[in-house]
């Protein structure tokens, strides 16, 4: 069966948005799309350094090499160890390896898709540089916990908030609690330009060896005037749109709570997460190839999660904990993707019980 793309399921995104139409007509009458910098570039840099209390924001090409930049930033080099969860986004191991270092997997903590606090000082060696704390499809990592273990040990914290560009941790901004943060603005996320991402910091000598890096004559991993200018107006409009993602996933988590065999995502009641993504995790991994075709058979955006590590070669990284959650979450994961979560609460009403339907097949 193929589902109507006017599906009310299956909603647009990006969303129109006026105030992004007028950006573009303005920034074409300029001529400023031709622009490598400029004033829009600019702004981009005061309202993210604002909003997270930095010094030093670097714009960049994407989230993926913005992982990298705050790797360079860090110094990190091939006799060091970087942590990170084994159940994360692919690309940041990648990023552990373009560096030379060798990636040391931890696990994620059960119902949060977050690396594990717990397990820092058991992946600990005298070689480790970093640890990569990414917030995933809804869950957060005990981002207190983890900054206390990282200033007693002398480790630098990347706070991957590709996912979640407005989530609050007791009322603080996720991303202001490590020493360096990486933003994604690619074509799904939440903050969306297509493409490009930026890497944050207020460390002058991380941000010095950033710019050493990406410098080659120019500015190799750049983020663009035209870019910056769709950006723009999304700040407007972002904490507006986190609040009715946050009051539609409870609605539906809700809904679906007595379903059995599913596992919902565990939001603290400190925590305000943002929804990229939202997760569950199935009991039964064997049901969830059948389960996902299924619900898109119905129009209902529901996705299989990353594959994560667990399964990568011993040549390839450092495995010193147990990974048991990580390898269910790689089997079992499944992941609502958000532009839905915009709808009104006749269709978050109508796709909670398809989700009731899915989950109890
Ligand atoms: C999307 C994403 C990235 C990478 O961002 P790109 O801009 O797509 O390169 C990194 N980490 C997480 C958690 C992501 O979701």
């Amino acid at each position: 069966m193929t589902v109507e793309p006017s599906h009310p399921f299956q909603a647009p995104w990006p969303i129109p948005d006026d105030a992004i139409e007028q950006q573009l007509q303005a920034i074409y009458n300029s001529g400023g799309w031709g622009s490598y910098t400029g004033i829009h570039t600019q702004q981009l840099c005061e309202i993210l350094g604002n909003r997270y209390k930095c010094e030093h924001v670097m714009l960049a090409c994407s989230g993926t090499i913005g992982i990298e930049l705050a790797l360079r930033g860090i110094g990190v080099t091939a006799a060091d160890e970087v942590i990170l969860a084994g159940y994360d986004f692919p690309g940041n191991f990648r990023c552990i390896e373009a560096t030379g270092a060798t990636p040391v997997l931890v696990d994620i903590a059960a119902a949060t898709w977050s690396i594990q606090a717990g397990d820092l000082a058991a992946a600990y060696s005298a070689k480790t540089k970093a640890v990569i704390v990414s917030s995933l499809h809804g869950g957060m990592a005990d981002i207190d916990t983890i900054m206390k273990w990282s200033r007693s040990v002398g480790v630098a914290v990347i706070e991957d908030v590709c996912q979640a560009p407005a989530a609050t941790h007791a009322g603080q901004l996720l991303g202001t609690f490590g020493d360096l943060t990486v933003l994604s603005f690619g074509g799904s996320k939440l903050l969306t330009a297509g493409r490009g991402g930026a890497v944050l910091c207020n460390n002058e000598s991380m941000a010095q060896r950033i710019n050493v890096f990406r410098e080659r004559g120019n500015d190799a991993f750049a983020l663009s005037e035209l870019q910056a200018c769709v950006l723009l107006p999304q700040f407007e409009t972002l904490a507006e749109r986190h609040s009715l993602r946050r009051d539609n996933v409870n609605a539906i988590l809700k809904t679906t709570a007595p379903c059995s065999g599913i596992t919902p995502l565990k939001i603290a009641a400190e925590d305000s997460p943002a929804f990229y993504k939202l997760a569950w995790m199935l009991e039964d991994p064997q049901r969830r190839q059948d389960l996902l075709c299924y619900a898109q058979d119905k129009g209902i955006p529901l996705f299989a999660g990353f594959r994560g590590f667990v399964k990568r070669s011993d040549r390839r990284c450092r495995k010193p904990v147990s990974l048991a959650n990580s390898t269910v979450a790689a089997e079992a994961t499944v992941l609502l993707h958000h532009p839905v979560l915009l709808q009104g609460p006749a269709v978050i009403r109508d796709l909670a019980e398809e989700l009731v339907d899915v989950f109890n097949r």
